[in-house]
């Protein structure tokens, strides 16, 4: 089973990529941080860079986030969780909703999409919240790209 998280509000970024690998992360948003982490299941894994944060719920599931940088943050959390590559579904959830992303005919998408799309895919995964519409090639070369190269890191 794939781990899933809660991101503070400084972690913005990281909590994108998260969602992007495929990994359920809730996002603090304009919530205060006590407030936020009541709200959280247990197995949730709290992903914070506050001191305060961290003594106050020592007890709960957390990854102190040392650096400011996006590829240690994503490299600290899959080395404390012992997170390898075939653990990720990338592009398989909503960067915007974080819920997972469903088939969805190509029928009903006629107008929705633009022509040349229409014509040129058959499969396509639309977000059942927003009802944003994905098919391959929508995610651009460069997340592909930024992905594999975060996912090699592990095999060095
Ligand atoms: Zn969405």
């Amino acid at each position: 089973m794939m781990p899933c998280f809660a991101a503070e509000n400084t972690l913005g970024r990281l909590t994108k990529w998260l969602r992007l690998l495929g990994f359920d992360t809730l996002y603090a948003g304009d919530l205060t941080g006590k407030k936020f982490i009541d709200t959280l299941e247990n197995d949730r894994i709290l992903l914070t860079r506050t001191l305060r944060i961290r003594n106050q719920f020592a007890s709960r599931m957390m990854i102190f986030i040392e650096s400011n940088h996006l590829e240690p943050q994503l490299k600290q959390i899959f080395r404390e969780l012992g997170l390898t590559a075939d653990q990720t579904r990338p592009f398989s959830r909503c960067l915007q909703c974080n819920v997972p992303i469903v088939a969805v005919s190509k029928n009903v998408l006629w107008g929705r999409i633009p022509d040349f799309i229409f014509e040129t895919h058959d499969y396509f995964n639309q977000c059942p919240q927003c009802k944003r519409v994905f098919w391959p090639g929508s995610h651009t070369r460069k997340s592909l790209a930024k992905i594999r190269q975060l996912l090699d890191f592990q095999r060095s």
